[in-house]
């Protein structure tokens, strides 16, 4: 056994996200997690309130998923999904009973696949369908849609871009609804409405035959959670409707009860052409993710022709594994009722911290379901983001306490000042009181 410690030894060879290493902030080895917790390597434990990135909706340490993923392996560990297998069908027909719809279902490893394979599909479907000129999508500033060329062209985040570029062409992008942000002197329903209508101008200036698609989350997630006014997702849905333009969801973070449903389109009366899927499918026990596809563009790529097929070959999507571990997750989350307690936890949380707002730092509180933003302003009035420094300190202080808790927005506009709250959908009562109690002493203790 080497002596270095492990700290040691990560800090020397693993390159992880973000920057190469942060004296400040050094990332922390975690070593097991069971429930909402998780314990790094000195035993010290932590309260996990962002779920690993918005995932772990179940949980860690279920045996059920460790010997679903076992007992799958053991009959046969790799099918390419030019085949198929009985998991990969079984979740099919589930996600299928879950929407309550008829999509068909394409199975790739990551959120960033699943929205490229969207991408791929909208393109090569208007071709096939008399619109070969349609190839734009359109997607929303502060939104984030994946890391690979496409799916990083379609995010909104300026920082996470401009050193990549130049990214894929045709994506274009608009201004979300940030309700608490909206002009005065305007009803919220009124500036919702016209937050879309700015996706409809979009498309017609651009010339409505170019457009290809919109994608959106129902609640954007990692932008700052922003909750629109359901007018607003339902107005798109018409826009896109009139001007054959294809509506994708990307449910990657919403998905799986996170919103207190079971998918967060659900809480707004759309029927959406495209779903992407990644993160609580499998509370990310395992790599999986999911383009489910409406039935009647499916039916466009005419099998047997060679010019209609789909090229979009993944080695590992659609893994057996992580397939049957998927169906297990999904009869947990079932079995003990998460996603209507992720509503019920969520709404708790929400009030309980909606005191906050008399803290002079806190500009909103806002949440939908198990996922809570705390927007830190310099001030209320003027409703400027709060610096770097200020959140920083707030959480490095819930850290100290034994709390996780996420930052989110977009570095370059300012509004990296939104902090979030996502825990497991399991947290007990226990769980949630000990976030509430870390986060009122945090907030009291740096007015
Ligand atoms: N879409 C959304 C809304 C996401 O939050 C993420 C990941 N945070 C992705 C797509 C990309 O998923 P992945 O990291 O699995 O590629």
């Amino acid at each position: 056994e080497k002596k270095q410690s492990l700290v040691e030894r990560d800090r020397q060879n693993v390159w992880h996200h973000i920057s190469p290493y942060s004296e400040k902030n050094p990332p922390m080895v975690i070593k097991e997690g069971k429930g909402s917790w998780i314990t790094d390597e000195q035993g010290n434990r932590y309260l996990d309130g962002m779920s690993g990135l918005w995932c772990v909706n179940v949980g860690y340490g279920r045996e059920e998923l460790a010997q679903a993923a076992y007992e799958q392996i053991k009959k046969i560990a790799y099918i390419p999904m030019t085949q198929s297998h009985e998991p990969a069908i079984k979740l099919a027909e589930k996600l299928n009973e879950m929407l309550d719809d008829d999509y068909m279902i394409f199975y790739s490893n990551s959120g960033s696949d699943a929205n490229e394979v969207a991408f791929k599909i909208a393109r090569q479907y208007h071709q096939q369908n008399g619109d070969p000129n349609r190839y734009k999508v359109i997607s929303r500033y502060r939104a984030y849609h994946g890391s690979s060329m496409g799916a990083l062209s379609a995010t909104g985040q300026a920082l996470r871009k401009y050193k990549y570029e130049p990214l894929t062409s045709g994506f274009l992008h608009v201004s979300p609804p940030d309700n608490y942000r909206k002009p005065e002197g305007i009803s919220i329903e009124e500036y919702n409405i016209q937050r879309a209508e700015e996706i409809e101008q979009t498309i017609i200036w651009e010339q409505k035959e170019t457009v290809a698609a919109v994608i959106m989350e129902p609640v954007i997630t990692g932008g700052g959670i922003l909750i629109p006014h359901p007018v607003y997702v339902e107005k798109v849905q018409e826009i896109c409707n009139k001007h054959g333009v294809l509506l994708i969801i990307d449910e990657v973070i919403c998905g799986f009860g996170r919103t207190g449903k079971a998918f967060g389109h659900k809480h707004f009366n759309i029927k959406p052409d495209i779903i992407t899927m990644a993160k609580g499918l499998t509370s990310a026990y395992l790599p999986l993710s999911v383009t489910a596809v409406r039935k009647d563009i499916y039916e466009s790529f005419k099998s047997g022709e060679e010019n209609s097929h789909f090229r979009h070959v993944n080695t590992f999507g659609g893994n057996p594994a992580a397939c049957a571990l998927a169906l297990k997750n999904i009869e947990i989350m079932e079995e003990e009722g998460l996603f209507d307690r992720s509503a019920q936890l969520g709404d708790r949380l929400l009030q309980e911290l909606d005191e906050l707002r008399t803290h002079p730092y806190v500009g909103d509180v806002r949440g939908v379901g198990l996922m809570v933003g705390i927007e830190l302003v310099e001030d209320k009035i003027s409703k400027e983001p709060a610096s770097k420094e200020r959140i920083g300190t707030i959480i490095a202080a819930c850290k100290d306490n034994g709390l996780i808790v996420g930052k989110n927005g977009d570095t370059v506009a300012g509004y990296n000042n939104i902090l979030t709250l996502s825990p497991p959908l399991s947290s007990t009562d226990d769980d949630i009181d000990f976030m509430i109690a870390i986060l009122k002493k945090v907030f009291k203790e740096n007015m």
